[in-house]
């Protein structure tokens, strides 16, 4: 019988050091888009489910779209929502919450693509109508990785349409490397490291945009005009360990340009950048541990 139990146990070791916790992969649509999701441990598949749930419930709480999502009938008290008007302030409006009467007449909503004329864009702007689009996703990374934590799952990397979020050490402590997408299709740019948990959000123009008489209608707007912001920028990235601040930033960055965008990091110290130029040029913060191309680095002090 000891010597059973003691096999029993000696396969379960070999089993751990091979690396046969289970792994579970399972793509997913939610927030309108394709979601990869990757998860190691023991319950790696009950995980995976309670992931895809929480995705999910999410998209249905902050929809923009459906008339009856919390967003839609709650008067800004939600802790998101606070949260977002915050970060509002702290980006000196560049992130904007409330531009979903803008993304509507532009025909985002719909996909009925169309320009919308200057009185349109003044009308919508003044409509003040709650869009968390910029930060749904990766303040959901954030509860994802939370979720893991209390799953007790090894190691996760999710992939919310561009947006990933990672949870936990790979072996060896080796980091997570993370590719960032060359705006013109294609190979990826270069490649961001980051270790343990962390949010990696790319915003670019090349994600969600229409195209007429010859440009490019994309999707991240400038809430001084309601146009989509021409600051000279293709992507920015932006790593942090909140998924909020992520996201939030890297539609902000966008729309600040990149000296403003480099200034605003100077004066913060909750994320990391790589920013991407028209001429195609890449500039990273020194601390983004980007490899794999050449670009330009921003120092806290020139
Ligand atoms: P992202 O892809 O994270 O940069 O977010 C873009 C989405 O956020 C758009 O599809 C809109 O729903 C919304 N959005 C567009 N422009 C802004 C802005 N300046 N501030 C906040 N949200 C925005
Ligand atoms: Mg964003």
């Amino acid at each position: 019988m000891k010597r059973f139990l003691y096999i029993i146990i000696m396969c379960a070791l070999l089993c751990q050091l091979a690396g046969c916790a289970t792994q579970s992969r399972q793509t997913v649509f939610a927030m309108d888009t394709v979601m990869d999701l990757q998860v190691w441990g023991a319950d790696a598949e009950t995980a995976v489910a309670q992931i895809t749930e929480l995705l999910h419930t999410n998209e249905d709480l902050w929809s923009a779209t459906d008339p009856d999502s919390l967003l839609n009938t709650t008067d800004k008290t939600e802790a998101l929502m606070l949260r977002a008007l915050e970060m509002s302030e702290r980006t000196g409006g560049a992130f904007d919450p409330q531009l979903g009467a803008v993304m509507e007449c532009w025909g985002f909503y719909s996909k009925e693509y169309r320009v919308p004329t200057e009185s349109e864009l003044a009308d919508a702007l003044a409509r003040k109508k709650w869009d968390l689009g910029a930060v749904v996703k990766g303040n959901t990374g954030t509860l994802c990785a939370d979720s893991l934590e209390l799953l007790r799952v090894d190691r996760a990397i999710l992939n919310l349409g561009g947006n990933i979020q990672t949870y936990g050490e790979k072996p060896g402590a080796e980091p997570w490397s993370i590719g960032i997408q060359n705006p013109d299709g294609g190979d990826y740019v270069g490649v961001v490291s980051v270790t343990g948990t962390a949010s990696v959000v790319t915003s670019g123009d090349y994600q969600r945009y229409f195209e007429k008489d010859g440009v490019r209608y994309h999707h991240i707007i400038d809430p001084k005009t309601g146009m989509p912001a021409r600051s000279g920028l293709r992507s920015v990235t932006v790593i942090s360990r909140d998924g909020f601040t992520a996201d939030a930033l890297s539609t902000a960055l966008f729309v600040m340009g990149l000296e403003d965008a480099a200034a605003f990091w100077q004066n913060s110290n909750d994320f990391e950048a790589v920013f991407i130029t028209e001429d195609g040029k890449v500039y990273a913060t020194e601390g983004a541990n980007l490899s794999g191309c050449e670009f330009e680095v921003i120092r806290r002090e020139n």
